[in-house]
């Protein structure tokens, strides 16, 4: 459950859905409109009587009733039709997350319909998504960056031996964007808009082959719509700070953990997964400013979603790592 997409993946079926954390609700009666890709759809183009909400802020529940009524509707699209039976869920939940937060999670699964529910830690799901041996005595380093947040975890024998969880991530790259062709251009665009210049040109290192990409907006001072040119430089440019907190995020781990686990991060190099990780060169970018050589996991989008399934299907392998259960 991510904070802006979210997937489920069901053992043996492997991940049967994916859309954006969004619920649109109506202000009327507070009935719930659409979720997900009908939902984000609305998003920015939403008359006064609908309100296109995100349920999580920063990994977290921001709105409790959002959520429940979100992981039902996901719950009962997973199952399909007919429900015979409630189903037990795994949710994966960053890194740093309260006992009363945790406690939320749990108690909003239960009320969407699950039997049981059991928490786990992103970053170990992440690992054990990426086919990374996180029960083996050896240091793991995990960097996911997803929407709202990048989580940072060193892993060994199964747990978490230092981690840190920074709220930076794709969002906010959208908005740095948003930002810079506002104050470049004299150009007002949607957060959407921002994350196609984002996915279509964007690079964490500035390009020797700069791209450019053609895109509409409102001209902030005639107020009518406007066609300009941005390039992959703009972006680079516009996101310098987040990728900072990101860098000092990964920085602040290295350094918190014991040394022989350091070792082995620098032998085996860190791996990064979660949706920001295919930002253009952010691999390369992490390697550059810590020295320790970083790749992309396959199906970087899905290693959590994956990972979480792999452990519920193996509870016993996984208990260590599992963190509360109802
Ligand atoms: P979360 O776990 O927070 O829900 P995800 O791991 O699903 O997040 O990642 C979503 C983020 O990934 C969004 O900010 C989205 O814009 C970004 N993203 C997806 N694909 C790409 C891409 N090809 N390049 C850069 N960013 C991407
Ligand atoms: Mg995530």
């Amino acid at each position: 459950m991510g904070t802006t997409n979210v997937l489920v993946h069901v053992p043996k079926k492997g991940v049967v859905i994916n859309e954006p954390s969004v619920v649109a609700i109506s202000t009327i009666d507070k009935k719930i409109i659409a979720v997900g890709v009908e939902a984000k759809e609305m998003l920015g183009r939403t008359p006064d009587t609908i309100i296109a909400q995100k349920p999580l802020k920063d990994g977290v529940i921001a709105d409790y009733k959002t959520t429940e009524a979100m992981l039902r509707y996901f719950i009962n699209k997973a199952l399909g039709g007919v429900r015979l039976f409630r189903p037990e869920v795994m949710v994966a939940v960053p890194a740093g997350i309260t006992s009363t937060e945790r406690r939320a999670v749990i108690d909003a699964t239960i009320a969407a319909g699950a039997k049981a529910a059991y928490i786990i830690k992103e970053p170990i799901v992440a690992a054990i998504g990426a086919n990374i041996p996180i029960g083996s005595a050896s240091g793991h380093m995990i960097i996911d960056i997803g929407g709202g947040t990048s989580e940072i975890a060193v892993i060994s024998l199964g747990g978490i031996v230092s981690s840190t969880s920074v709220r930076v991530g794709g969002n906010k790259f959208d908005v740095a964007i948003a930002e810079h062709v506002r104050r470049k251009y004299g150009l007002a665009i949607g957060e959407r808009t921002a994350e196609e210049i984002k996915i279509g040109i964007g690079s964490a290192l500035y390009l020797e082959e700069k791209m450019a990409m053609d895109i509409k907006g409102r001209d902030i001072i005639t107020g009518l719509p406007k066609t300009i040119t941005v390039s992959s430089d703009d972006v680079t440019e516009a996101i310098q700070n987040e990728l900072d907190g990101i860098i000092l995020a990964v920085k602040s781990v290295l350094h918190n953990t014991p040394p022989e686990l350091s070792a082995d991060v620098i032998d085996k190099g860190v791996v990064m997964s979660g949706g920001s990780s295919l930002l253009r060169n952010i691999d390369k970018l992490i390697t550059q400013a810590t020295g320790v050589s970083a790749y992309i996991a396959d199906d970087a989008l899905f290693c959590v979603a994956k990972g979480t399934g792999i452990a519920l299907d193996n509870l016993e392998s996984y208990k260590r790592s599992i963190l509360a259960t109802k």
